[in-house]
C-alpha cells in the first residue's frame, strides 16, 4: 500500500517534475501533485488546498526557490520545503537551509528524495504536535490563577527564567518579556523582611533538590502589598544547572483571613486590646529577657476599675461598653509603642511596661494614669468619674511564670482597693504570704461549713433602765441579799455571734474570717446556718422553759446577704421549720449596707417587718452618721457603735454624739442599744441619757449555748457595781 502524498511542485520543467513523481512512486508514495511556476500560482495553490510537502527547483524563469520559500513561510503553514536542483553549489544550498528550507536533494541523486520527504513529514508532524502542546500550555497557563514558570539557576551563579506565563502581568505587574530579560526584577519585589527567609528556603531546596515551598510578601511596582506562595519542583540538569518548575499564587485573601483569625484569637473583641493569651506571651518574653539581660527591667500594672458594676448597672451595658472602649484608648496614650495594655476581664486591664529604668518609672506612669482618670468622661450625656485601683509588680529575674506576675500584681491591686479606692500599691513579698494565708482560710471556711465547725455564742442584751427609771420593764428581779454589791438587770435577749472551732487553729473570732467570707460570698452560707441554728436554739429554750419566754435573738446580716434574692424565702423556711414567730427575732444591719442601695433595702426591710421581725441598725455612728435619713428607715432599734461608748467622757465629743443619738432616737421612736459597755461609769452615763438597752462585757461576754441557757433559766444578769465589774460568764 503506497502512502498518499499531496505534493506541490515549483518547477518549470514538466520532465523534471515527472522524474520527481516517478521517484516518489518508487519510494512508496502515491503522490497527488500540482506544478506551479510563478509566485502568483504558488499563492493560489497554497491557499486552495493543503499540502504535505513543497518540492522546489532552484531556478525558474522569473522565479526562484528563495522567493518560493519566502511565500511558503508567509503562509505560516509549516509545510516541509525540499529543494531539488542540480545547478547550485554548496554555498547556495547552505544559504537556503539557513533561510528555512528543510532539505536539499541533488537532481542526479533523486533516489534519496523519498527518504528525505519521509523524514521531513515526520519532523513536521513532531513540530505540529509540539506547537499544539505549546498552545495548549499557553491556554492552560493563562487560565490558571497565578503564574507558571521555569526558573534556572546556573552553575556560574547567574539565573534567569526559561518560561514565564502571562500571569506575571497580574501578579508582578511585569510583562513576560521584561521578566525573561531581567529576572532580578522579580526578586526586587520581595518584601525586605522576607528576603532572608526566602533565601534560606531556596538554598535548602537547591541543596537537597526538594520541592521549594515558600510564602512571602511582594511589594509590586504600583505599591501594592501582596502575599504570594510559590511551590515548585526542583531538578538538577546534567550541566549542573538547577531548574524549578512551579507556580506562584496570590494568597493575599487567605493570608488576610488567617491574620484576622489570629488577631481575633489574641485580642479582646470589645476594645481590640490584646487579650490574656497575647499578654501572657509577651510576659513570657519579658521574663526570659530579664533572665538573659542583666540591665533589663519591666513592670506589670494590674488595673481594676472601681465601682464599674455600679456604672454598668445604672447607665446600662452599652454605656459600660463605651466606657471600657474609652478607657482602653486613654490607657494607650500613656504608653510607648513597646509597652502593651491588655484587657483580661470585665473591668480589668494589665499593662506591661517594657525596659524601664526602675520602679520610679512605673510609679510615674501609674500616677499619670490616675490623674488622667480624674477628668470626668461623658457617657450617655452624663458625667462619669471613674477611678481605678492599681497593683504594681516590678519584673525581676526571680519570676519564671507569667501567672506568678499576674497573681502578684493582682494581690497588690486588691491591697490598693482595700486600703482606699483610687490608689496604687507596689507588690512586696509580705503581701504574698498574706494572700496565701487568705487562700488557705478560704478553703478552710468551705470545709468548716461542710464539717459544721461553726458555733454560736450568745451575748446577752439587757434592759439598763428597768425599775430605776420606772421603766416599762416589769419583773426586774433583784436578789435582795446581794443588792449591796450586785445589781441585777433584766435579760431581754441575745445577739448571736459566730465563732469558728478550727480543728488546728482553735477558737477563731469573726474578725479573722468574716472579711474573707464576705469577699468570697461564703458569708451567705454562714449566715443562713446562723439564722437557722439561732432560731432552733430559741425554739428549744421556749419549749424547755416557758412558751412565752420574752427573749429576742438578734442576728447579724452582711451586705452579701441582703443582695440575695432568696433571702426572704430562706427566712420563711426557717421560721416554718422551727415554728418560731418573727417577733422573737431582730436582724442587725449596718448603716453602710443601707446606703448601698437604699430603696431596695427599704423594700426588703419592709418585707421583714411584715413578718414582725425587728430591724436593728448596727454600729450606728461609725460610718456615715446619717441622722438625716433615719426617719425614712423602717427600723426599730439603733445600736450605738461601741467606739463611742468606749471613748465617752463626761461632756466630750463622743458623749455629745451619744447624747444626740439617744435623744433623736427617742423622738423617732427608735429603741437605743448601747454596745460595748465595759464600765459602770459608762453604764451610769448611758442610763442618765435615757439609753434603754445595753450590751457589753460589763454584763457579759458572748456565751456558749450551755452558759447562755443557764442565764435563760434565771432571766437575769447580775453585774458588779465596781468600776470594772466582775463579768459573768
Ligand atoms: P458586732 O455586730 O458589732 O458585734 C459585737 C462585737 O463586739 C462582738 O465581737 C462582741 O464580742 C464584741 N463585744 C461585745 N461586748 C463588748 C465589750 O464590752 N467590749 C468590746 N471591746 N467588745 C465587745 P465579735 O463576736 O468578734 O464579732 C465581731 C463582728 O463580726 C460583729 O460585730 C459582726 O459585725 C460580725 N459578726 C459576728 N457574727 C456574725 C454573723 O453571724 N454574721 C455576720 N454577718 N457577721 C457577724
Ligand atoms: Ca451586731
Ligand atoms: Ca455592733
Amino acid at each position: 500500500m503506497s502512502e498518499p502524498l499531496n505534493v506541490l511542485m515549483v518547477e518549470d520543467s514538466e520532465t523534471d517534475a515527472m522524474l520527481v513523481i516517478h521517484e516518489l512512486r518508487r519510494g512508496g508514495f502515491n503522490p497527488i501533485w500540482q506544478r506551479v511556476q510563478t509566485a502568483q500560482e504558488l499563492h493560489t495553490a497554497l491557499n486552495s488546498s493543503t499540502w504535505d510537502a513543497i518540492i522546489s527547483d532552484y531556478r525558474l524563469p522569473g522565479f526562484n526557490a528563495f522567493m518560493a520559500l519566502k511565500i511558503a513561510k508567509q503562509s505560516q503553514k509549516d509545510i516541509p520545503f525540499i529543494l531539488v536542483s542540480g545547478t547550485i553549489g554548496e554555498v547556495s544550498a547552505v544559504e537556503m537551509m539557513k533561510a528555512g528550507a528543510h532539505d536539499y536533494v541533488m537532481k542526479d541523486n533523486l533516489n534519496r528524495l523519498p527518504v528525505a520527504v519521509r523524514r521531513e513529514l515526520r519532523d513536521a508532524q513532531v513540530r505540529a504536535e509540539r506547537k499544539q502542546a505549546q498552545n495548549l500550555l499557553q491556554t492552560l497557563a493563562s487560565n490558571i490563577p497565578g503564574m507558571i514558570y521555569s526558573f534556572v539557576y546556573h552553575l556560574n551563579g547567574s539565573f534567569d527564567f526559561e518560561y514565564i506565563s502571562l500571569g506575571c502581568l497580574d501578579l508582578l505587574e511585569l510583562t513576560p518579556d521584561e521578566v525573561l530579560e531581567n529576572a532580578s526584577l522579580c526578586f526586587a519585589q520581595i518584601h525586605i523582611d522576607d528576603r532572608a527567609g526566602f533565601g534560606v528556603a531556596a538554598k535548602q531546596s537547591a541543596q537537597t533538590l526538594s520541592p521549594f515551598f515558600y510564602e512571602w510578601r511582594l511589594a509590586t511596582p504600583s505599591g501594592k502589598l501582596k502575599w504570594v506562595q510559590a511551590s515548585a519542583r526542583s531538578e538538577c540538569r546534567e550541566n549542573g544547572d538547577i531548574v524549578w518548575h512551579g507556580v506562584l499564587l496570590d494568597v493575599s485573601d487567605r493570608k488576610q483571613a488567617q491574620e484576622l483569625i489570629i488577631h481575633n484569637a489574641l485580642h479582646d473583641p470589645l476594645t481590640d486590646l490584646p487579650n490574656r493569651t497575647l499578654l501572657v506571651e509577651r510576659l513570657e518574653l519579658a521574663i526570659n529577657r530579664a533572665k538573659r539581660v542583666d540591665t533589663y527591667l519591666y513592670a506589670v500594672l494590674f488595673l481594676d476599675l472601681d465601682r464599674f458594676k455600679v456604672i454598668n448597672d445604672s447607665l446600662g451595658h452599652l454605656a459600660g461598653d463605651q466606657l471600657l472602649k474609652t478607657i482602653a484608648q486613654k490607657l494607650k496614650t500613656h504608653l510607648r509603642e513597646v509597652d502593651l495594655v491588655a484587657r483580661i476581664g470585665g473591668d480589668e486591664f494589665v499593662i506591661l511596661l517594657e525596659d524601664i529604668s526602675g520602679i520610679e518609672k512605673a510609679i510615674q506612669i501609674t500616677e499619670r494614669i490616675m490623674t488622667d482618670f480624674q477628668t470626668a468622661l461623658i457617657l450617655n450625656d452624663s458625667e462619669v468619674v471613674i477611678s481605678t485601683s492599681i497593683g504594681i509588680v516590678l519584673g525581676t529575674k526571680d519570676y519564671s511564670h507569667a501567672s506568678d506576675l499576674l497573681r502578684d500584681a493582682d494581690i497588690a491591686m486588691y491591697r490598693a482597693k482595700a486600703q482606699d479606692r483610687n490608689s496604687y500599691k507596689i507588690f512586696d513579698i509580705e503581701m504574698h504570704t498574706q494572700a496565701v494565708n487568705r487562700l488557705t482560710l478560704e478553703t478552710d471556711i468551705r470545709k468548716a461549713l461542710e464539717r459544721e465547725e461553726f458555733v454560736i455564742y450568745y451575748q446577752p442584751i439587757v434592759d439598763i433602765l428597768g425599775d430605776a427609771y420606772g421603766g416599762q420593764s416589769q419583773g426586774v428581779s433583784r436578789e435582795s441579799g446581794r443588792e449591796s454589791q450586785m445589781q441585777a438587770v433584766r435579760l431581754i435577749g441575745f445577739e448571736a455571734l459566730v465563732r469558728w472551732q478550727h480543728p488546728t487553729r482553735g477558737f477563731i473570732l469573726p474578725g479573722e474570717f468574716i472579711p474573707i467570707a464576705e469577699e468570697t460570698g461564703l458569708i451567705v452560707q454562714i449566715d443562713r446556718w446562723m439564722f437557722y441554728t439561732a432560731c432552733q436554739q430559741l425554739a428549744t429554750w421556749k419549749t424547755k422553759f416557758t412558751n412565752d419566754l420574752p427573749l429576742k435573738i438578734s442576728i447579724n446580716l452582711s451586705a452579701q446577704d441582703i443582695r440575695q434574692a432568696r433571702l426572704l424565702e430562706d427566712i420563711d423556711q426557717t421560721l416554718a421549720k422551727t415554728g418560731l414567730e418573727g417577733d422573737f427575732l431582730a436582724i442587725e444591719i449596718t448603716e453602710s449596707m443601707l446606703i448601698e442601695n437604699i430603696s431596695k433595702t427599704i423594700d426588703l426591710l419592709t418585707q421583714l417587718k411584715a413578718r414582725k421581725i425587728q430591724i436593728t441598725i448596727d454600729d450606728f455612728g461609725s460610718g456615715y452618721s446619717s441622722l438625716n435619713y433615719l426617719h425614712r428607715l423602717p427600723a426599730d432599734n439603733l445600736k450605738i457603735d461601741r467606739s463611742f461608748v468606749n471613748q465617752m467622757q463626761e461632756g466630750n465629743r463622743n458623749y455629745q454624739v451619744v447624747s444626740t443619738i439617744i435623744a433623736l432616737s427617742n423622738q423617732l421612736g427608735l429603741v437605743v442599744i448601747a454596745e460595748g459597755i465595759e464600765t459602770s461609769q459608762q453604764l451610769q452615763w448611758l442610763q442618765q441619757l435615757g439609753c434603754k438597752f445595753g450590751q457589753g462585757y460589763l454584763f457579759s461576754e458572748p456565751l456558749s449555748h450551755e452558759t447562755a441557757e443557764a442565764l435563760v433559766a434565771s432571766k437575769t444578769v447580775y453585774l458588779s457595781s465596781d468600776e470594772y465589774g466582775e463579768q459573768m460568764s
